[in-house]
């Protein structure tokens, strides 16, 4: 190995020793009786995470506002139990004021138009130079102009901020993944976080497929953090929090290493044609079967 090559190769491997100092501060918890319905907290400049307490809706999901010179992204709305614009619009207001602007549109997205994703979406609907994208599958491809659902990935370009946009169908119809060339996070929904991974037995080859599209786009680009749209694993490897938790003490960190969307096409390819529940230390493969007709 060339000495340029060694210290490349060190270089690479570095983040994943730094990824043990957490990238956020602790997230609301739903343990502190008087907590704030939204946490917002900064990654950078441009871009911001949005927690929804755990004390509105047991899901607690995680919302993502990406800013581009021309436009800017809200990647979902939340599980309702609580009144989200006024958090997002003061997130825009104060990076417009930083940025000496009057406006910028809006566009609101969804990783996937499952009721705890999209439940603020009707506060936006009157919002002045704002467009919510449906929740379909079909409606989700025609604003992207996603030709060739779910094979095609595009580009989505907020103003010299350019997002791909992948299908990723498994979880939900509607699914995408969102890679964020700027960053290189990886916006991965439902379909990767620290939890339980739902999927129906019947959507299972559709999951896998989705998996196997998200790893040959993001192989060689050297993603910096994945990051889901809510947290049910306690800091425990392979602990997750009961069902509809009212609480999450002791909650592991948001953001996954690459590696685990490795682990879980591994771990899918592994289980052949039928799903199986699935414990590893940072997520848990949670098929759901048909209830038995009685
Ligand atoms: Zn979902
Ligand atoms: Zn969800």
């Amino acid at each position: 190995m060339k000495l340029a090559t060694l210290i490349a190769a060190t270089l690479l491997a570095l983040p994943a020793a730094a990824s043990a100092k957490p990238l956020f501060q602790p997230w609301i918890d739903g343990i502190q009786a008087g907590e704030p319905q939204m946490q917002v907290q900064r990654y950078d400049a441009d871009t911001y995470v949005i927690r929804q307490s755990v004390k509105t809706n047991f899901e607690a999901p995680f919302l993502y506002l990406l800013f581009g010179k021309d436009r800017v992204l809200l990647l979902d709305t939340g599980a309702g139990g609580l009144q989200v614009r006024p958090t997002i619009d003061r997130v825009i207001s104060d990076w417009l004021k930083a940025h000496h602007r009057a406006s910028i549109p809006l566009v609101v997205a969804h990783s996937h138009s499952h009721g705890d994703h999209r439940m603020g979406d009707a506060e936006f609907k009157d919002r002045p130079d704002t467009a919510i994208v449906g929740w379909t599958a079909p409606e989700v491809a025609a604003f992207f102009k996603i030709a060739d659902w779910p094979h095609d990935i595009v580009k989505f370009d907020l103003g010299g901020r350019v997002l791909d946009v992948i299908p990723t169908p498994g979880h939900h119809p509607s699914h995408i993944m969102i890679f964020d060339e700027k960053d290189r996070l990886l916006l991965s929904g439902d379909t990767l976080y620290p939890g339980r991974l739902y999927v129906s037995a019947d959507q299972f080859a559709a999951f896998r497929d989705s998996i196997d599209r998200a790893v040959a786009f993001t192989r060689d680009r050297r993603v910096s953090h994945v990051l889901g749209a809510h947290v049910e694993m306690t800091a425990a490897p392979g602990k997750d929090f009961p069902e509809a938790a009212p609480a999450h003490p002791n909650e592991r960190a948001l953001e996954l290493p690459y590696a685990d969307l490795l682990e879980l096409q591994a771990a899918v390819h592994a289980m052949g044609e039928t799903a199986v529940k699935d414990v590893h230390n940072d997520f848990i493969v949670f098929p759901l079967t048909p209830r038995p007709k009685r």
